[in-house]
Formats: C-alpha cells, sequence, structure tokens
C-alpha cells in the first residue's frame, strides 16, 4: 500500500482506517530516520497505539558492539572480530502461511501519478535494465551470487571487468532483503564447505561498521572525523568538478566509473575507491562535493556508508587511508582492469586502443592513436591534470594537516 506525505499524519489516517491497535516496523540508523521515528512513536503511544520496533537492517545493534572500555569502536579490524565472537543475529523467521487481511483494504495512491520517472529525457533505462527492485530480485541477487560467484569472490571482487561481487547493496539498503538473511545465507555456505564466505562476511561488516559510526557520530556525512582535516587548503574547482562528473578527465578508469554509474546507478567498489581518490587528490576538492554527487545519483547511495568511505578515501576518516598513499589510476586500471575490458566498455571511443595504451592514451605513439579512431583532446580528452604534478601538489597540502595535528 503506497502513500505519501508526513509520516506522522499518514501512518495516524491508516491507522484510524483500519482501526489497528498495533504497529510494527523495523529499526533505521541514520539520524533523521532516528528523529522522524522517535516523533512518530511518542505520537502513536500518546494516542494509545502499541508500538514495536525490531532489529533487521543491521545484523548487529550499533549500540550491542561495544569496546572493552564500554566505548563504541572507532578501528575496523577489533570491531569485525568483536562482531564474529559476538552471538549473531538470529535466524530469520519463516513467513507465515496466511495472514487475516482486514475486511476492507484502505486504498493505496497510485504512484504512477507521483511523477517520480523521469519523461523527458528518459534517463532511466540503464537502471531499468540493470536492476529489478523488490524483495523478490533481492533474493534472486543472493542466490545468484552463492551459486555462481561467491568460492572466487575473494580473489576476483577487486576487478570491475567481472562481474564478481553480490550487488545487493541497493537491496540492503531499502530493505529489500535483510543483513539478518544475508549473514545467515553466508552462515549455510560456511556450513557446506564453500570458499570465500570469511571475505563476504567481512565486507558486510564494514557496513555494519559504517552504520555503528554514523549512529555513534552522527556529524559523519558532514564534518572531518579528524579535526586536522578542517586545515585542508580544499581548491574549489569548478572545470574540474564538472569533467569529473561527467567521466571527462582523461584517465580512463574514472572516466568509466562515471560513465558506469551514470548509466547504471552503481559503480565497482574499486573504481569508488580510485574515481574518489581521484577527487579528492589529484583535484583537491572536498570529499563532502564527491559524496554528495555519490548521493544523487548511486542507486545504493545510503548516508552511512558513503560517508564513512569517503571519508576513509579522503584519510580524514575513522582508520583511514593513509593521506600519502594516492592511487595512480593509470596502476590501478593495469592491475585491476588488466585487458582493458571494463574501460573498453563504458569509454567506447577507446575501444580501439591496444591493451597496453587503454589505461594510458597519451602515451600512445601517433599512429597507434590514428588507426584506434582517437584524436586525444577531441575524441577523448587529454588528462586534465599530470599524475606526477598533481600527486606532489596534494602531498603539499597534506603538509598543511599534519602541522595542524602537531599544533
Ligand atoms: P559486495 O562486494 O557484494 O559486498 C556485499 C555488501 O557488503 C554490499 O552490498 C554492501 O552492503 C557491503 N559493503 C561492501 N563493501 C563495503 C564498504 N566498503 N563499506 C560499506 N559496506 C560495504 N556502499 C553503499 O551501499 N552505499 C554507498 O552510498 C556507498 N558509497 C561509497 C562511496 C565510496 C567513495 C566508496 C569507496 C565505497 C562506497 N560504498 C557504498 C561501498 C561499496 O562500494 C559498495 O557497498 C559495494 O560496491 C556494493 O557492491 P556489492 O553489493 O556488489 O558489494
Amino acid at each position: 500500500m503506497l502513500r505519501r506525505g508526513a509520516a506522522g499524519d499518514v501512518i495516524s489516517a491508516l491507522l484510524r482506517e483500519t482501526g489497528a491497535a498495533q504497529i510494527c516496523w523495523n529499526r533505521l540508523y541514520d539520524p533523521a530516520d532516528i528523529a522522524r521515528d522517535s516523533a512518530l512513536k511518542t505520537r502513536l503511544t500518546d494516542d494509545g497505539i502499541a508500538v514495536t520496533s525490531c532489529p533487521g537492517n543491521l545484523a548487529f545493534e550499533p549500540w550491542s558492539i561495544r569496546t572493552g572500555a564500554d566505548g563504541p569502536y572507532r578501528v575496523f579490524t577489533p570491531f569485525l572480530k568483536a562482531c564474529l565472537a559476538a552471538p549473531g543475529p538470529d535466524s530469520p523467521f519463516t513467513a507465515p502461511k496466511s495472514l487475516t487481511p482486514p475486511a476492507t483494504w484502505p486504498a493505496s495512491d497510485d504512484p504512477g501519478t507521483w511523477g517520480l520517472l523521469p519523461v523527458r529525457p528518459d534517463w532511466a533505462g540503464g537502471l531499468r535494465d540493470s536492476w529489478r527492485p523488490g524483495e523478490a530480485g533481492a533474493a534472486a541477487r543472493l542466490a545468484t551470487f552463492l551459486d555462481e560467484r561467491l568460492p572466487a569472490y575473494a580473489r576476483e571482487r577487486d576487478r570491475p571487468d567481472i562481474e564478481a561481487t553480490s550487488r545487493l547493496s541497493p537491496h540492503l539498503h531499502f530493505g529489500e532483503i535483510s543483513a539478518r538473511q544475508v549473514w545467515h545465507a553466508i552462515g549455510h555456505a560456511e556450513a557446506a564447505g564453500v570458499q570465500g564466505t570469511a571475505k563476504f562476511r567481512a565486507e558486510l561488516v564494514w557496513r555494519e561498521f559504517s552504520h555503528h559510526l554514523l549512529y555513534h557520530f552522527p556529524d559523519l556525512p558532514a564534518r572531518n572525523w579528524r579535526d586536522a582535516f578542517d586545515a585542508f587548503p580544499w581548491l574549489d574547482d569548478a572545470d574540474g568538478f564538472r569533467a569529473w562528473c561527467r567521466g571527462r578527465t582523461g584517465y580512463p578508469l574514472v572516466d568509466a566509473g562515471r560513465r558506469e554509474l551514470w548509466t547504471t546507478g552503481y559503480m565497482h567498489n574499486r573504481v569508488r575507491m580510485v574515481a574518489a581518490s581521484f577527487l579528492v587528490k589529484h583535484l583537491l576538492i572536498d570529499w563532502r562535493r564527491g559524496a554528495d554527487w555519490f548521493m544523487d545519483t548511486l542507486v545504493d547511495a545510503d548516508l552511512a556508508n558513503n560517508s564513512a568511505s569517503w571519508q576513509w578515501v579522503a584519510g580524514s576518516g575513522a582508520d583511514a587511508a593513509p593521506y600519502f598513499r594516492i592511487f595512480n589510476p593509470v596502476k590501478q586500471g593495469e592491475r585491476f582492469d588488466p585487458e582493458g575490458a571494463y574501460v573498453r566498455r563504458w569509454v567506447p571511443e577507446l575501444a580501439r586502443l591496444p591493451d597496453r595504451y587503454i589505461h594510458a592514451p597519451w602515451t600512445a605513439p601517433a599512429t597507434v592513436l590514428s588507426e584506434a579512431g582517437v584524436v586525444p583532446g577531441r575524441t577523448y580528452p587529454v588528462p586534465c591534470v599530470d599524475h606526477a604534478t598533481a600527486r606532489n601538489r596534494a602531498l603539499a597540502a597534506y603538509e598543511k594537516v599534519k602541522v595542524a595535528s602537531q599544533n
């Protein structure tokens, strides 16, 4: 049943229409959701309605995993260990065979009248082709992953040219499958001796960790976790930001990621890391601008995962990648997309370049470029920054953070 409006008004109306005396929901943990649901609980309880909230969206409640000093965790590995040592979530219940329906069903709005789908232009074709939203689509994704990809997951998960990961992230975000269901499915695979389960479980725990951080540190989306990063000399580079958003930086792996995102609403994790690092370190653009853009464009946009991941890449976050580890987008491409299949798919104007130049077209001799139909600056951009120069500039900028952290 679909309704829209302020949650309190819509739900109160629905309770009146149905005469329901009890309401149950699964808890959410973003600051805005907590505020909304707490207000709702108070209002409904005052109206004499029994309210029950349940765990389900996370395998572990953010307050249930505590350090020895009884505080929240700030570092991933001990958090992972604590989760693995904890009792773990109950197995999901099987769905009841039947439920008593109400005498008359309250009316549902017709979402077709909400004007949600893009029309002029209809830019959502790639999203429709890539996803099957809903519970059945989520269950099918998990089943395919367990059957076909889990055994090679640990080895291939970093390869954007191979469909090696689960693609469960939007389904988890929208509650179409629960962390509990996935957790127990991994347990069954583990018991059957399937390889790859430990790595996959650890990734699921990264999601738990991000929510744990956001719950305990609600400023995570807005403020540098490490205050010293407030001294970072971000640039207001409008051209650089536009090139990055549009997949026209001149670095094929970065551009392929942006275009995969634009078409499907998804970007492979390795490419997210390289693209985010490029924005923050090569272009010196504030991670919050990149995070906002991701929130606007990803189908799995998730405040906790996105904020924690951006801060991790920027070096400003909890347990973050050291700032001075600056991804070289060419080397990353050569390592994780060795034949350039991912770049060829998403940057077709480079498709005819030989493998050895696919991640660095500017190094190809003129004859090779011409045979491949590539005209630098016309059919494909020249690099918007030189890697070595950008690296040195980023390290110099980081010195300001180092000085601030010593004061
Ligand atoms: P799999 O490899 O199959 O992993 C299974 C599940 O584990 C994922 O569905 C996801 O729920 C969780 N997971 C995996 N990696 C991470 C991670 N690094 N952090 C937190 N959870 C993880 N993920 C989002 O769900 N929403 C976001 O908005 C988001 N923004 C990101 C921004 C940046 C800059 C980076 C580097 C990563 C971001 N991630 C985000 C994390 C990660 O890229 C995606 O969760 C993953 O690519 C989803 O693909 P998958 O379901 O096939 O993952």
